[in-house]
């Protein structure tokens, strides 16, 4: 897609740092990546239950969901993951500059994608936590029966199985979901979170 000369930004009267302090909170995006059934979804809603507990303004973005709607004409072959990652970090880039913690549940697979996402939202902004369960546990669970249709050869492009899953090298934040709980994994990328998110401002 070409990038239109006759478009103007325009800049706003109210600064991003002016609606960070009205929320009292630094806006950030934690970016869940791993394996299908890895826990992301999970993790997220988690997360932004107890965020939102403790006052926290905050959005879940997840991949599922947003492939409904705004996603809903992309595939999963490496060019259309590229174009799917590229929108859903314009969208929370959006959501922090709003004053807004966005919380994205994607596989992302591949390393560049996850680095564009990175950069769009802005290094300081953004946590990448990578949800590391063995896929062996992974196809266990099989929420959605998922592997079980990729083993068939029903799903083509299908990450771990068909397709590549690129680990992040150095992760903000590791959490083998296949060895700790829901509970033990929601407390530590809380607690990073929060340190985070309230730096420079009076606590609550
Ligand atoms: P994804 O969004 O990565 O596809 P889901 O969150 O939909 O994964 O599914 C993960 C499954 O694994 C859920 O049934 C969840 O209850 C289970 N699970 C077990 N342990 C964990 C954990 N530590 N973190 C997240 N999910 C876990």
């Amino acid at each position: 897609m070409s990038k239109s000369t006759d478009v103007t930004w325009h800049a706003g009267k109210v600064l991003a740092e002016e609606r960070a302090r009205l929320q009292r909170q630094n806006p950030l995006t934690v970016w869940l990546t791993g394996l299908s059934a890895s826990g992301k979804s999970t993790l997220a809603y988690e997360l932004e239950r107890r965020l939102h507990d403790l006052g926290h303004a905050c959005f879940v973005l997840d991949g599922d969901n947003v492939r409904h709607g705004l996603n809903r004409d992309i595939g999963f072959s490496a060019e259309h993951r590229k174009e799917n990652i590229r929108r859903i970090a314009e969208v929370a880039r959006l959501f922090n500059d709003a004053g807004i913690i966005a919380i994205a549940a994607f596989i992302s697979p591949y390393r560049d994608d996850r680095e564009l996402a990175r950069s769009t939202v802005g290094a300081a902004r953004f946590i990448e936590a990578y949800l590391s369960a063995d896929i062996s546990i992974c196809e266990h669970r099989d929420p959605k029966g998922l592997y079980k249709k990729a083993r068939a050869g029903e799903l083509a492009d299908f990450t771990g199985i068909s397709a590549p899953y690129e680990a992040p090298a150095h992760p903000a934040i590791y959490l083998d979901t296949g060895v700790l709980s829901v509970e033990q994994c929601v407390t530590r990328l809380l607690q990073l979170v929060l340190q985070r998110a309230r730096d420079g401002h009076a606590s609550r």
